[in-house]
């Protein structure tokens, strides 16, 4: 009974476990724990610690579920581009697991973590589902193979499916669950601060209002919650898009998400100049209007509340925060 959600134990996975517990849907966690963390997981759901490579695991289970929100996967675009292979066993090959054993066991249905790297470097200032996608980054193409690999299954094998694509999502829905890692700018940023080093902006001549790169910054339970409603759609047999971006219209500066968490955190700081970090784009903003309408996505978070419950999150983490 219920759904499986892989990765549950990752910042993002156990976000999404909460929500559909809260909207009283079982569910079970597989992950490996590679990046994920155990006590993430709620008390009393079930964790089958395994790898997606794992097919027997996988087979197992998958017994009784109704349907699956894929989020366990390799998440580090600048990464991926010197371990190209790694990412595809990850994100690809396991992905073709997932679904060869979802056939196998006759669950038909999957929610799966896409995302903004699929488009790579857009030519529009507001993204939408039909913006073209050119990857820039083994891990995006990845993402985008995902989505192939659900409208092909969906077309030969019945399968009902969605892809939400993740613009850049950050905050806490609970203090026990933070963003650790180690390549995003709120985990460094509260990293330096923490370890009493000075957070660094990547890039100031970026063709933007301050030269400094503008992202669409979402608060995780909203995105989590927006699972939750694809699940509902995908159980219901309602009508689904195969593609939703969950963006929220709004950009915000890498100045302007340091001010604020130099207002929230009351730490004074001035943020160290540095280079560009090679294939990062000027801007990229999406529209979640076609999400607004059939998942009932809305941005219920501010910037300052995704900044303070990040922080409430990292302070409590204390000596538990990996690294
Ligand atoms: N960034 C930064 N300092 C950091 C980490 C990131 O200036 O310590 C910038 C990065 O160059 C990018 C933005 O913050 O412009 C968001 O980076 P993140 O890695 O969080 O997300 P993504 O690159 O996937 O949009």
């Amino acid at each position: 009974m219920g759904w499986l959600v892989t990765g549950g134990a990752g910042y993002i996975g156990a976000h999404v476990v909460r929500a559909f517990q809260a909207a009283g849907i079982e569910a079970t966690v597989l992950d490996d724990l590679s990046s994920g963390i155990s006590s993430f997981v709620p008390d009393g759901v079930p964790v089958v610690r395994a790898s997606l490579l794992d097919r027997a695991a996988v087979r197992e289970a998958l017994h009784g579920i109704d349907g699956v929100v894929h989020v366990a996967g390799f998440k580090y675009a600048g990464v991926s581009v010197q371990r190209p292979l790694h990412t595809y066993e990850q994100n690809v090959s396991a992905m073709v697991i997932l679904l060869q054993e979802m056939l196998e066991a006759g669950v038909d249905k999957l929610v799966f973590s896409s995302s903004a790297a699929t488009f790579g470097v857009p030519d529009v200032d507001l993204v939408t589902e039909t913006t073209a996608t050119r990857p820039e980054s083994p891990y995006g193409e990845s993402k985008l193979i995902g989505e192939w690999l659900l409208a092909d299954v969906g077309r030969a094998n019945g399968l009902q499916h969605t892809s939400l694509r993740y613009f850049n999502v950050v905050g806490s829905g609970t203090p026990e669950l933070y963003d650790a890692s180690p390549h995003n700018l709120f985990p460094l940023v509260f990293d330096a601060l923490v370890n009493g080093r000075t957070p660094k902006i990547f890039g100031t001549d970026y063709d933007t209002p301050d030269g400094t790169c503008v992202r669409d910054y979402i608060h995780v339970s909203d995105l989590a919650e927006a699972h939750v409603a694809a699940a509902q759609r995908l159980a219901a047999g309602q009508e689904i898009e195969p593609i939703y971006n969950l963006g929220s219209g709004e950009g915000s500066s890498v100045r302007q998400i340091m001010d604020t968490i130099r207002e929230v955190t009351g730490i004074d700081f001035e943020p160290e100049l540095h280079p560009r970090r090679p294939g990062d784009p000027d801007r990229i903003v999406a529209t979640g209007e076609l999400a607004a309408r059939d998942l009932g996505w809305q941005m219920r978070h501010t910037l300052q509340q995704m900044v303070a419950s990040a922080w409430e999150a990292r302070q409590k983490a204390g000596d538990s925060y990996p690294g």
